[in-house]
């Protein structure tokens, strides 16, 4: 059998491709893409020529069976999508499964992803998160999502797109209250990289108006009542200990 490689690519910035992913995507006998123009960008950009097929969420039972006999008959596959590290919230998590059914391999070349980056640069907690992909688009059902969060300890983080966020900020506020933390990053990677930082309250006021670009939304978690210190604690701690103004 040859192997699946789930190769990340860029999420903006060209430059975030390793030279690793590269060989990869050179050396495999079929990449696999969401968008194989899109994808023709960057395989242009590093002079690739590996040959391009389409993988997409609307094809991804029948040609996603073509690429397990592809790969079935020794011949060694890449998968990439459109942004990032293929099967977050991409196509990808039903191959791999039916990989592992059959005993193709199946190999990550990692590299970048829009939810780790922003959870990262957000600077809410982060030794424990939570990834829920994109938030419902009708307002019901995003207040129903949200408001089981009233109790989450774990920094949320969402996809969200441009023209929704206002509303699922409002959202956030009704559900969560106005104090509740939050982060938005915008563009990452990109020349317009953004990273607002505020209680919901504030995030409304900041995005009330047309908001554009690629959206990470983050959602701090609710006050800790249990006796564990808080990453607010330690902080206090910190400026306390260093005589930093409180
Ligand atoms: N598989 C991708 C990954 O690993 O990041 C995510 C794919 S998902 C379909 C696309 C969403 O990721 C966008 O709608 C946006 O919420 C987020 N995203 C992708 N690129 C981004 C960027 N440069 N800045 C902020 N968010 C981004």
């Amino acid at each position: 059998n040859g192997t699946l490689y789930l190769v990340a690519t860029p999420i903006g910035n060209l430059e975030d491709l390793s030279p690793r992913a590269l060989r990869i995507l050179k050396e495999v006998d079929l990449v696999a893409a969401e968008d194989t123009r899109h994808s023709r960008k960057l395989f242009n950009h590093y002079g690739i020529s590996t040959p391009l097929t389409s993988y997409f969420q609307h094809n991804e039972v029948t040609k996603g069976e073509q690429l397990l006999q592809t790969l079935q008959e020794g011949k060694d596959v890449a998968l990439i999508s459109d942004a990032g590290t293929p099967a977050i919230s991409d196509p990808g998590c039903l191959l791999v499964q039916r990989c592992h059914e059959v005993g193709v391999p199946v190999s990550a070349i990692p590299g970048p992803s829009a939810l780790i980056a922003a959870l990262a640069m957000a600077g809410l907690p982060t030794e424990r998160f939570a990834f829920e992909g994109f938030l419902p688009a009708k307002t019901h059902a995003r207040c129903q999502a949200l408001r089981l969060l009233r109790q989450e300890l774990r920094t949320t983080v969402f996809y969200e797109a441009p023209h929704r966020l206002a509303a699922a900020l409002q959202d956030v506020l009704t559900e969560l209250g106005e104090e509740r933390q939050v982060a938005v990053v915008r563009e990452l990677t990109k020349v317009h990289e953004e990273l607002f930082r505020g209680t919901a309250a504030e995030a409304c006021e900041h995005f009330s108006g047309k908001v554009r670009g690629e959206i990470v939304l983050l959602i701090g978690p609710a006050e800790q009542s249990t006796p564990e210190e808080s990453v607010r604690d330690a902080l206090r701690r910190w400026r306390k200990e260093t005589d930093l103004p409180m």
